[in-house]
């Protein structure tokens, strides 16, 4: 039997009839632009994250990018990140005119490694940008104190992990991407809440970056046709924003249901191969469910096998940022960041969503087993 990576017509139908009389109400209003459900989803996604402000935008590659631009990230700037991320965590720092600068990944949670990032520090750094990868929080406590000790801004690249959390070593739970100055956030479909085409959001605690980020998203201006700076079109869609007012509601209900498939999966593949550790101090989003190898070889294999059963599986990521091409002027080489290059040679990720059967799991788990016994 066939399992897919996720299954985005499962989660529509009990939904169904809120979201489409929903959408009606913009459609029969026509305020597509900037409408009531903009402000209405931007003040629910705030509240539900604990934050002060939510600015809704068309992406979560220009949440990224307007974040940087609100925290005065200029051209010349280096702003440290993680290599093991999809692209745009990346991408949106040169396009700032800024520098990307990888530090290495912890070996354990791949998130990025707060020792690797006090190395990477120079005169020029002026942000850590942090990713949440497949839902795990980074370690935050220990990434804050290097940012004030360096005086530096602290964006977190939420795309993965809406609905995860950090205890603090005050003992606070927080919601991801509320912590540092900026939290950016994706709702393509896939993600753990998703629109229904390209959407995206910025959260932040602090007047002044709102400010920003509200006259970044649209064309500059706070007031129609008046420009202090020049800005962007990426406003988060009126109709996306009143089906992500829905979507909203059954967010926390699927990451239950997510943790609830990894809690079998890791049942399942006890002492066959290295399952996510969660640390005590974090609740896991699980946008993605990866499983490590201990050898390349294992790992290929698998996937392999995997892939001939019709089990839908994908490797995040494959090549970690510093060696890819459209780094290449950077310089980077196999060796700098040893831990990222070890992970990306043996990880992959399998089928994850919140309605996954246990039949699935079992299919899934079963073939992972069979492929280490062969
Ligand atoms: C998905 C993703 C993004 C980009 O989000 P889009 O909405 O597709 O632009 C950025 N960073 C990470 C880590 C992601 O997974």
């Amino acid at each position: 039997m066939k399992v897919p990576m996720v299954d985005l017509t499962a989660g529509y139908p009990p939904i169904r009839e809120e979201i489409e009389s929903a959408v009606k109400k913009v459609f029969e209003k026509a305020n597509f632009i900037l409408g009531t459900q903009v402000t209405e989803f931007e003040q629910a996604f705030a509240k539900h994250n604990g934050a002060k402000y939510a600015v809704g935008v068309n992406s979560g590659t220009d949440a990224l990018r307007l974040a940087l631009l609100a925290c005065g990230i200029k051209p010349g700037d280096e702003v440290i990140t993680t290599p093991f991320t999809f692209i745009a965590t990346s991408e949106t720092i040169s396009q700032t005119g800024a520098v990307p600068v990888f530090a290495d990944i912890d070996p354990v949670t791949y998130t990025l490694s707060p020792e690797s990032v006090e190395k990477k520090i120079t005169s020029k750094t002026r942000a850590i940008l942090p990713v949440h990868l497949y839902g795990m929080a980074a370690e935050m406590d220990k990434l804050i104190a290097i940012a004030k000790k360096h005086n530096l801004k602290i964006i977190e690249d939420t795309a993965q992990a809406f609905t995860g959390k950090y205890r603090l070593a005050d003992g606070t739970w927080k919601y991801l991407g509320s912590i540092g100055d900026c939290g950016t956030f994706s709702f393509f479909p896939a993600k753990n809440l998703g629109a229904f085409g390209d959407a995206g959001a910025v959260l932040t605690n602090d007047d002044k970056i709102y400010e920003e980020l509200k006259a970044l998203r649209n064309h500059g201006s706070k007031v129609r046709y008046i420009h202090e700076i020049e800005g962007f079109n990426s406003r988060l869609d009126t109709v996306q924003a009143a089906i992500l007012g829905v979507r909203l509601k059954y967010v926390e209900k699927w990451t239950e249901m997510r943790n609830t498939v990894a809690a079998k999966y890791a049942a399942a593949l006890k002492g066959i191969c290295i399952t996510p550790v969660v640390p005590d101090n974090r609740r896991h989003s699980f946008n993605y469910y990866t499983i490590r190898f201990e050898t390349k070889e294992q790992r290929d294999n698998a996937q392999k096998y995997l892939t001939e059963q019709g089990i839908a599986n994908q490797i995040y990521y494959p090549i970690a940022l510093h060696l890819q091409k459209a780094y290449a002027h950077l310089g980077g080489k196999r060796g700098d960041l040893p831990n990222a290059e070890k992970v990306q040679d043996t990880v992959f990720s399998l089928p994850m969503f919140p309605e996954l059967t246990d039949e699935q799991i079992k299919i899934v788990t079963d073939a992972v087993k069979d492929s280490m016994a062969k």
